[in-house]
C-alpha cells in the first residue's frame, strides 16, 4: 500500500500537523517517506506521518527518515518542482 497524497490532503496534513496515513495528530518523531533523490535534496513530497504509519506503508526501496520538525514549503514560480514540499530540519536518523 502506498499513501495517495493529493495536494489538498498534503496541505491539510502540513497545516494541521496530522498524519498522512491515519489522520491523527502528529507527535514526535515525524516520519517522511521518499526516494533517495528526495532524501538527497531534503525535500519530501508525501505528507508527514507517524513513524509506525510510515513503516507500515513503506515499500520497495523507499527511504524513511524521522525528524522532530519540518518546514512546509509552498511552491513558487521559480520552482521546477511545483509541488509543496517538506524539508525535515531536525533529522533523527533513518528507520
Ligand atoms: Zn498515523
Amino acid at each position: 500500500m502506498s499513501v495517495t497524497a493529493t495536494r489538498a490532503w498534503v496541505t491539510q496534513c502540513a497545516l494541521s500537523r496530522i498524519c498522512g496515513k491515519c489522520g491523527e495528530s502528529l507527535g514526535r518523531p515525524i516520519a517522511f517517506l521518499g526516494t533517495a533523490e528526495e532524501e538527497g535534496r531534503n525535500a519530501f513530497h508525501q505528507p508527514p506521518m507517524h513513524l509506525a504509519c510510515a513503516q507500515a506503508v513503506r515499500e520497495g526501496d523507499q527511504v524513511l527518515v524521522s525528524t522532530s520538525g519540518f518546514e512546509f514549503v509552498r511552491p513558487n514560480g521559480e520552482d521546477v518542482d511545483r509541488r509543496p514540499r517538506f524539508e525535515p530540519n531536525s533529522l533523527l536518523g533513518g528507520g
